[in-house]
């Protein structure tokens, strides 16, 4: 079982300066090997390979000295951000969609670095960081494992460090006795099939009104100036509580539900297509897959399972029946001649969940459709990538 410990450091000013150094050398890395690949699948219709691009590191670093002074653990580790992103790009080609490229990301959103290989990274109260040498800090006591790896994480509150831990437990999976359908929508976060609701969490609303209150005041103030600097640091402080507190109401809501169920079933939404326009709806919808990434991830872990399910018409269905029962949006209620009144999402999330027990070709193909979940959170099925935790730096950021 992979799991992740996140250390404060205590780093000093020069140590502060190396490391922002080789995040912007990184994220130099990572735009310019993601411009390669667009370009080569742009003229040339051509794939370049992760392995191509070590190559053309290799090279960079004999020509520059900036990038030979980061270790190259780190800067493999852009190259390896590139793969995924362009490895999801041709999923989405493949499945007949029209993606858009990954996009080149800006320093301020380049905020991690990662080096996969075992190593003793936690020693006492310190972490080794290659090159750099044993950093106070501070966190929980590692349990006994494998490190894995180290990721740094910079945040507005400071840099961090992670360590990702094998602790050598593999747990199979096993037969499921209880399971669970998931329908999310505006009015509650979520609806089970058992009728229980997730309320969204009272922090949200609150938070939104904070985040645009600092909005409005960091933007009045004068360009360059003093003031405007502090006011972006008060907003970009609120953004990362914010973000602290949804990952917080993701994990115990996840972890509520993995300890319930043995079978997951919830809609195969396409999530980054659904950010459009409507601000409620995006923050409800980037707390919701963030949501998913941690109920996959502590399903995976537990040895239960979660199914994606087709999410055509799932709340103009009857649950008993099966009889189409149409409602627009504002009708909250499902009525159907066969008897059967129920709330509207506790009827679809019953029909979810009668979808993930017919499974696609019958009663038993309904355990594991890991292919239909993967792209959905932008998680592939390559190791490297089960290492990713929600806690991770990589999550939904809003
Ligand atoms: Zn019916």
């Amino acid at each position: 079982m992979i799991l992740t410990y996140s250390y404060k450091l205590y780093l000093n000013t020069s140590q502060e300066k190396t490391l922002e150094r080789w995040l912007r050398t990184c994220n130099w890395i990572f735009n310019r090997a993601l411009e390669q690949r667009i370009k080569a699948y742009e003229r040339r219709k051509e794939s370049v390979s992760y392995q191509d691009q070590q190559a053309l590191l290799t090279d960079w670093r004999g020509r520059m000295d900036s990038l030979r002074l980061v270790p190259v653990t780190f800067e493999r580790d852009a190259l390896r951000r590139v793969d995924r992103g362009m490895k999801a790009f041709f999923r989405r080609v493949k499945a007949g969609q029209k993606p858009g490229f990954p996009r080149f990301k800006p320093f301020r959103r380049y905020r991690s670095l990662e080096c996969l290989a075992v190593a003793k990274y936690l020693q006492g109260d310190r972490i080794r960081i290659p090159n750099l040498g044993l950093v106070r800090c501070r966190g929980r006591l590692l349990p006994i494992g494998k490190q894995r790896g180290l990721r740094i994480v910079h945040r507005e509150s400071g840099w961090y460090a992670q360590i990702i831990l094998d602790n050598g437990v593999t747990i199979s999976p096993r037969e499921p006795q209880t399971s669970v359908g998931i329908d999310v929508g505006l009015a509650s976060f979520a609806t089970l099939s058992t009728g229980d609701k997730i309320d969204n969490p009272r922090f949200a609303r609150k938070a939104e009104r904070k985040t645009r209150a600092l909005q409005r005041r960091a933007s009045r103030k004068k360009k360059g100036s003093a003031n405007r600097r502090k006011a972006v640091q008060r907003l970009a402080r609120q953004h990362e509580r914010v973000a602290s507190q949804r990952r917080s109401f993701a994990h115990a809501e996840a972890r509520k539900i993995v300890d319930r169920f043995d079978l997951i079933a919830f809609e195969n939404l396409n999530i980054a297509g659904m950010v459009h326009g409507n601000l409620a709806r995006s923050i409800h919808d980037a707390a919701w897959s963030l949501f998913l990434f941690c109920l996959i991830f502590k399903a995976e872990n537990a040895g239960k399972s979660t199914v994606a399910v087709n999410p055509r018409g799932t709340s103009q269905e009857c649950p008993r029946c099966g009889a189409v029962a149409k409602k627009s949006l504002s009708e909250r209620e499902h009525v159907c001649p066969c008897g059967t009144r129920l709330c509207r999402d506790h009827a679809a999330a019953q029909v979810i969940l009668a979808r993930a027990l017919r499974g696609n070709g019958g009663l038993n193909s309904l355990v594991e459709e890991p292919a239909s979940v993967a792209p959905l959170v932008a998680v592939s099925a390559s190791r490297s990538d089960e290492t990713r935790m929600p806690n991770g730096s990589d999550e939904p950021s809003m």
